[in-house]
């Protein structure tokens, strides 16, 4: 098939006797959005938002690991190339206790502010650190702050890496070329608990009702037959109340016998032997057009 898959997208193929798929994942952004120098918007000049950032190194991501290693789930970690280098125990960890690392930037740079050449130069940089730090290559990318262009996405290809940055279905697609593992914001921890008392910061939404609506949301995708992909931050979810509120959702994640908890790299897979071909987007940018005339 050539072209775009034509709407309204069909049901998807999971595994044998699977209705539905679940992807724990961490983007372990630890200090990296501050690492990025005078260009990060809000590099701050005193300690508190980088303490409370360290705390992911110190001990939020290993609690993370702990947490799935008690139900015996395997999780994916999304590690910016500079926090690599300043911990360079954690990538080898994270493959030896049989998780998954992809990328996530070098410093955790933001698409908007960097140009094509900076985003290519971080990657390869990232690419080859990975190399270097597990004797491994890495698999896949995700985009900080979920953005991306069709340069990244070209570069992506280049590479032979899978994303997981992009919400255009609730289940695998492709996007020119690339297998994309999608994500989704209401997924997503820092929108409901990230806080640092900085200008425009909302009060955290409780760890109560957080269970509530991502219990909600994996009960639907596993009523509808698609991807729940979870994405939790070191130094947002590694704090007490909310692994307790993991902990009660990956009991009831793990209760249900046909729902398949992979890693992203192995629903990746799973996407481009099960069904390449069957769910394809294009990467194209409308340019401004001139306001149209009803009349
Ligand atoms: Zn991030």
């Amino acid at each position: 098939m050539s072209g775009p898959t034509p709407h309204p997208w069909p049901a998807y193929r999971w595994p044998d006797g699977q209705r539905s798929a679940f992807c724990f994942t961490v983007d372990v952004d630890a200090t990296g959005p501050y690492l990025w120098g005078q260009r990060a918007p809000d590099a701050p000049r005193r300690l508190g938002q980088l303490e409370q950032r360290h705390f992911g190194q110190r001990s939020g991501v290993w609690r993370l690991m702990d947490l799935l290693d008690r139900f015996g789930i395997k999780g994916t970690l999304f590690v910016p190339g500079a926090i690599a280098e300043q911990n360079p125990g954690l990538l080898p960890a994270i493959l030896q206790r049989g998780h998954q690392a992809g990328l996530h930037g070098w410093f955790h740079e933001l698409v908007a502010d960097s140009t094509d050449s900076e985003f290519t130069a971080a990657l390869e940089a990232s690419v080859e650190l990975f190399r270097r730090q597990t004797g491994t290559a890495p698999q896949g990318f995700r985009s900080p702050a979920w953005e991306m262009t069709p340069h990244m996405l070209a570069e992506l290809q280049r590479l032979g890496l899978w994303d997981s940055s992009l919400m255009g279905a609730d289940h695998p697609y492709e996007i020119a070329g690339v297998t994309e593992v999608p994500v989704q914001w209401a997924l997503d921890d820092a929108i409901l608990y990230k806080f640092s008392a900085l200008p425009g910061d909302r009060t955290p939404v409780t760890p109560g009702a957080v269970l509530d609506s991502w219990s909600e949301e994996w009960e639907g995708q596993h009523q509808y037959g698609g991807l729940t992909m979870l994405t939790v931050h070191d130094w947002i979810s590694g704090r007490v109340q909310r692994l307790r509120v993991l902990e009660k959702l990956l009991a009831r994640v793990t209760a249900a016998p046909d729902c398949w908890v992979a890693t992203v790299g192995e629903v990746a897979a799973w996407h481009a032997a099960g069904n390449s071909g069957r769910f394809v987007a294009e990467a194209t940018i409308p340019e401004p057009i001139e306001p149209r005339r009803f009349r």
